[in-house]
């Protein structure tokens, strides 16, 4: 027997379901809201998330060398290559260029609940076209693709990096350092680093205004506290509250601690996170961003985010959203060995004409399959016997009621489609519960 890399996962099929339920609802809301579908490769070289995350992302990634000694590494993420991906080839586009993907990610991490060596995201990104526009348009996609999945319980909020840049005024390096313990929340840590500065007296502001959460109110106190140096973010996030309500956003709250602890942000920054999830309950986030001149291109403003597909998966679950899929049409039961070669023919017929059929193939008697298509939950059993078939007919039995009743065989795929007054139910209709149709 062998074992799996840790920190990967195996999806049986109920578990692939619930992925590509929610891979679904996040493709049809990009796809909504005007954002095209890339594809980037799964490994790039090293050395590019190195440029954009700096050396210490080496340990969080898998890395290998290929045959003739290239740096390689599995993506940890998907910024760094749609950026790299622009720069060499998409920069020409027409702004903006709005873009989606979805796939797998690596990070060498200690796996837990929510959190894998191998995990999905979905990323979309805006390039260029820096307005506040853009940045509600980017929200407002995220907190609608959550929607669509059926999300009820998730907490949106939402910051701006420029404050504590203003105010923090240190070279890019330190002020960097400062930024990543406020991000973390290492206070303690923060103290010491503002003292090597020479600087403690800001610890008091700068841990308050990364504590400050809640309405409108927070961004009075950050303008008390921080003065001049909040006043452009403050307006800024003021519009931008205005800016989502269009979009019928309210429920948010401003968080002033949202400070994600990388270089490259430049604005608006939020992050999203599922009560329902333990420690690792923060689902997404992402911001305005200046990133193409870092690797390598002309300075373009971009917003985006990544929401991580599993914890989302997770979080649905724990809402009792079913993502089950669909259940077959139709269980195709021969009754008798001569009746096997009109069962397959009728089989066919029904999958041409859109259903999802299956058949007998274990030849098993009428009762046993009857359970078996029970057990994978068909909503219909189409039975061919001899008698039915002299007569250019077949039973439908519809699983869930058990009543059976007579069909012309040329009448089957508008019987099954519910076409007829024959009472056999609709491809896809819903007995019970579930969740919207991504
Ligand atoms: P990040 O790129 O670190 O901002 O991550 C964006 C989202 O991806 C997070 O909010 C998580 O939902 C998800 N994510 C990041 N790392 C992991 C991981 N190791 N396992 C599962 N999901 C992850």
């Amino acid at each position: 027997m062998f074992e799996r890399p840790r920190g990967t996962r195996d999806f049986n099929p109920s578990q692939a379901a619930s992925h590509r339920y929610v891979e679904r609802a996040f493709r049809r809301t990009a796809e909504a809201f005007g954002f095209r579908e890339v594809l980037t490769p799964t490994f790039e070289n090293a050395e590019l998330f190195k440029a954009k995350s700096g050396p210490g992302i080496l340990e969080e990634m898998f890395t290998f060398k290929d045959k003739v000694g290239r740096e390689l590494a599995l993506r940890p993420e998907f910024t760094a290559s749609i950026i790299r991906f622009y720069n060499s080839e998409l920069r020409s586009e027409p702004k903006p260029l709005k873009v989606f993907t979805l796939g797998n990610c690596f990070r060498y991490e200690e796996p837990q609940m929510g959190r894998y060596r191998e995990f999905w995201q979905w990323n979309c990104e805006i390039i260029g076209a820096p307005s506040l526009e853009s940045d509600s348009d980017v929200i407002a996609l995220a907190d609608a693709g959550l929607k669509r999945v059926g999300l009820m319980r998730t907490e949106l909020r939402i910051g701006h990096i420029g404050m504590l840049r203003k105010f923090l005024a240190f070279p890019q390096q330190d002020q960097g350092i400062l930024l990543h313990l406020l991000d973390k929340k290492r206070f303690t840590d923060l103290r010491t680093e503002l003292a090597r500065l020479e600087s403690e007296q800001f610890f008091d502001v700068v841990s308050s205004v990364a504590q400050l959460k809640g309405g409108p109110e927070v961004l009075d106190r950050a303008q008390e506290l921080l003065g001049e140096a909040a006043k452009e973010s403050v307006e800024y996030l003021r519009m931008l509250g205005g800016q989502l309500a269009l979009y019928g956003i309210k429920d948010f709250v401003y968080d002033l601690g949202v400070v994600r602890g990388l270089d490259y942000y430049s604005g608006m920054v939020f992050e999203i996170d599922s009560p329902n999830l333990g420690a690792e309950k923060q689902v997404g986030g992402g911001g305005a961003y200046i990133l193409t001149n870092v690797l390598g291109g002309e300075v373009t403003s971009s917003t985006g985010f990544a929401i991580g597909m599993d914890r989302v998966v997770l979080s649905a679950d724990q809402e009792g959203i079913k993502m089950a899929a669909k259940p077959l049409d139709a269980y195709v039961i021969p009754i008798g060995q001569a009746m096997r070669p009109k069962a397959f023919e009728i089989v066919m017929q029904l999958r041409t004409a859109g259903f999802s059929v299956d058949v007998d193939l274990m030849g098993r008697g009428p009762s046993k399959n009857l359970d078996y298509a029970n057990s994978v939950k068909a909503r219909n059993s189409v039975l061919i016997g001899e008698k039915e078939v002299a007569k250019g007919a077949v039973a439908v039995r519809d699983m869930e009621s058990g009543k059976q009743i007579e069909v012309a065989v040329r009448d089957l795929v508008a019987a099954l489609m519910g076409g007829t007054e024959t009472e056999v139910r609709k491809p896809g209709r819903k007995s019970t519960r579930r969740a919207p149709k991504p």
